[in-house]
Parts: C-alpha cells; sequence; structure tokens
C-alpha cells in the first residue's frame, strides 16, 4: 500500500515525501490504520523496522483532528496549574527519547504542535519551565516523567495516548513499576501502543495490564 492508502492525510503525506520516505514498511503498513482508528496495538518491532513514524504519523494526525484542552495551550501556562500532555510516550534511555523526539518533530513538521521533552541527565528547572505550558506530545523516560509528576509540572488526567516504546528493554532496566504507576495517572479510557522488539512473558504481562482487546501486529 502507499501511505495515502493506509488513511494519512494531505499535510501528513507531505512530511512524509519531505522525510524522503517512498513506501511504507511492513510495521508501518500494518501498525498505522489500527492507530489511526483509535485501536490499542501491541507490535513486535525492532529499531530500523521505521517503528517510530509507524506511531508518530498516526498519532500527529489524531492530535491535529481533536480539540486541544486549555491546560495544554502552551501560551498561557498559569501559575500552579499542571501542563497537559495530550500524548505520552515512555522511552528506556535518554539517548532514544532524544532521538524519538526528533524523528517526532519531522513527522509533526508544520503542525505547531507542542513536543517536549523530559529525560535525566539534564538539569530539571529548565525543562520545568518548558512542560508547565503542557506538550501535545511528551517523550520521557519514566524516572523523570514520575519527578515531573510529583512536582506537579505535568498531568496526565488529559492524556488520550501512551506508547510504550522499547517496552523489552524499559522492563530490563527494571522500569514495571514507575509504568505502571505512570499509567495510573492516565484516564481510564485511553490508548495504549506497545512496541517491542521481543515479547518475553514480563512484556505480555504488561501489555495484558494495560492494553484493551489489543490488536496484534507482527511483521
Ligand atoms: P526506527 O525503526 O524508527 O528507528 O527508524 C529507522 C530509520 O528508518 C530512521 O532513520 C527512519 O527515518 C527511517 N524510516 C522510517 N520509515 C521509513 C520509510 N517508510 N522509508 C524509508 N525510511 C524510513
Amino acid at each position: 500500500p502507499s501511505f495515502a492508502q493506509l488513511g494519512l492525510q494531505p499535510r501528513i503525506l507531505a512530511n512524509v515525501a519531505r522525510a524522503g520516505y517512498a513506501t511504507p514498511s511492513p510495521i508501518q503498513a500494518l501498525a498505522i490504520p489500527p492507530i489511526l482508528a483509535g485501536k490499542d496495538v501491541e507490535a513486535l518491532s525492532r529499531t530500523g523496522s521505521g517503528k517510530t513514524a509507524a506511531f508518530a504519523l498516526p498519532l500527529v494526525q489524531r492530535l491535529l483532528a481533536a480539540p486541544r484542552p486549555a491546560t495544554a495551550d502552551q501560551k498561557a501556562p498559569q501559575e500552579g496549574v499542571p501542563g497537559a500532555v495530550r500524548t505520552l510516550i515512555l522511552s528506556p534511555t535518554r539517548e532514544l527519547a532524544s532521538q524519538t523526539a526528533n524523528a517526532i518533530r519531522t513527522c509533526a513538521h508544520g503542525c505547531q504542535l507542542m513536543i517536549g521533552l523530559a529525560i535525566g541527565g539534564v538539569p530539571k528547572d529548565r525543562q520545568t519551565r518548558a512542560l508547565r505550558g503542557g506538550a501535545d506530545i511528551l517523550v520521557a523516560t519514566p524516572g523523570r516523567l514520575l519527578d515531573h509528576l510529583a512536582d506537579g509540572t505535568i498531568a496526565l488526567d488529559e492524556t488520550t495516548c501512551l506508547v510504550l516504546d522499547e517496552a523489552d528493554r524499559m522492563l530490563e532496566l527494571g522500569f514495571v513499576e514507575d509504568i505502571q504507576t505512570i499509567a495510573e495517572r492516565l484516564p481510564t479510557r485511553h490508548q495504549t501502543l506497545l512496541f517491542s522488539a521481543t515479547m518475553p512473558p514480563a512484556v505480555a504481562t504488561l501489555a495484558r495490564r494495560l492494553l484493551h482487546r489489543p490488536l496484534h501486529v507482527a511483521p
């Protein structure tokens, strides 16, 4: 199929062309339609498969179609009001989170979406100022995200989508409880996507807990 046949709209297709992608990769062909439809997806996919665009392209399109909550208006951050995160992407490492944020900026070029990054190893205060105004898409490592939640910098009660990227690596790094705690802060009804290069029992258990009638995708 072509990217257009997967259901992506012209403004997203323009960014696909700009990125130089001619045809969808197998994971993109399988995952983009159900993600656009709002379904939960559990995808077996490794780095290099095009997995980042597989979730970023449809999620950007969904964000453009949905109204932005008032607390996610980055132009009017209010003192004492946590910034709303509309879509949250959890990554195992700072490096992957930064790369993912960059890939998302490419997918969201010209869409005027606020893309935030919350990772450890860098001073928190600058991140805090940026996140107070909310984020359409926040890419975060679990530890730093929990810090910002505890500080009241951000809130997840208007978050409509959670992406667990490289879930197997997050579990290897011991983040299972953090992920669970974070997931509990989202509204009951939200979309969850889980991407993992391998599906060991611990990942399957996490998926059973967090995903609702997921579509299984394994190119
Ligand atoms: P990822 O698996 O998300 O780490 O992506 C691996 C690389 O493939 C990145 O450099 C992407 O820019 C690139 N890529 C993603 N989708 C496509 C596509 N459909 N055609 C060509 N390259 C792509």
